[in-house]
């Protein structure tokens, strides 16, 4: 059996008998991370406050060899997000994100860059929380791009020209391609939403919030379903929670 330790974010818990729960959670060293608390659920035990959900914490744990379920020894909490628990649609938005989080990232796989990106946009919610459905945006575009999912934004998938000012079209493979390619078959992506798209390159989650107040509804309404169908052909189902 082995000692681990890492810092993580608590997605999701469980009940499981009488005084335990199952935690799941993103960790920074080994990605996603299903476990078993413990006697948590007892009043008085070693974990306190440290396994409600969203809460950043430094987590202990033991791993046996091949087994998936690890087991919790020990939490300290690094950030709690108390403070919004009265907040529903911050704690949507939260498990929003946690559950996509769940359904994208193999278990056991640590990826830095997602941890980063997720962490940071739990973060400029907790901030900003009426810049809420512009950082869940950010969050599905990088999502989806960080796990291999997101079209080639720069250049057209057929022909390798960087897009011009023109038209840009969706294909039903979920490659973008220019007008000549794509012969105007498929969903045309505005000039309006392609910028949008490549902005979330350039900015954090909340400078991208920030520019984002400055971006007409409709771009914003085209990204909303822009992202939902990307993410709905990738999980061959429609996500548990639409926001
Ligand atoms: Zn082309």
């Amino acid at each position: 059996m082995a000692l681990f330790e890492t810092e993580a974010l608590i997605l999701r818990t469980y009940n499981l008998a009488e005084a335990d729960k199952i935690v799941v959670c993103l960790s920074r060293s080994a990605g996603l991370i299903r476990g078993v608390a413990k006697g948590c659920r007892k009043l008085q035990n070693r974990f306190g406050a440290a396994l409600e959900p969203f809460t950043l914490i430094n987590l202990t744990y033991y791993e046996k060899e091949h087994r998936e379920l690890v087991s919790f020894r020990q939490a300290e909490i690094l950030k709690s997000r108390f403070n919004l628990s009265s907040n529903a649609s911050v704690l949507t938005g939260f498990s929003y994100m946690g559950d996509l989080l769940i359904d994208f990232s193999p278990p056991h796989q640590a990826n830095d860059n997602l941890y980063r990106m997720a962490l940071a946009c739990f973060e400029a919610v907790a901030e900003v929380p009426e810049d809420l459905d512009s950082v869940l945006r950010y969050f599905e575009v990088w999502l989806l791009k960080l796990e291999g999912f997101l079209p080639d934004l720069r250049t057209c998938a057929n022909c390798h020209r960087a897009f011009t000012d023109e038209a840009v079209y969706l294909d039903a493979d979920l490659s973008l391609r220019c007008l000549q390619c794509s012969n105007g078959r498929g969903g045309a992506v505005s000039k309006g939403l392609h910028t949008h798209l490549r902005t979330t390159e350039k900015l954090s989650p909340a400078k991208f919030a920030k520019e984002a107040r400055e971006v007409s509804k409709v771009t914003r309404r085209e990204m909303a379903e822009l992202t939902f169908q990307l993410i709905g052909r990738v999980l061959e189902r429609m996500p548990r929670i639409r926001l």
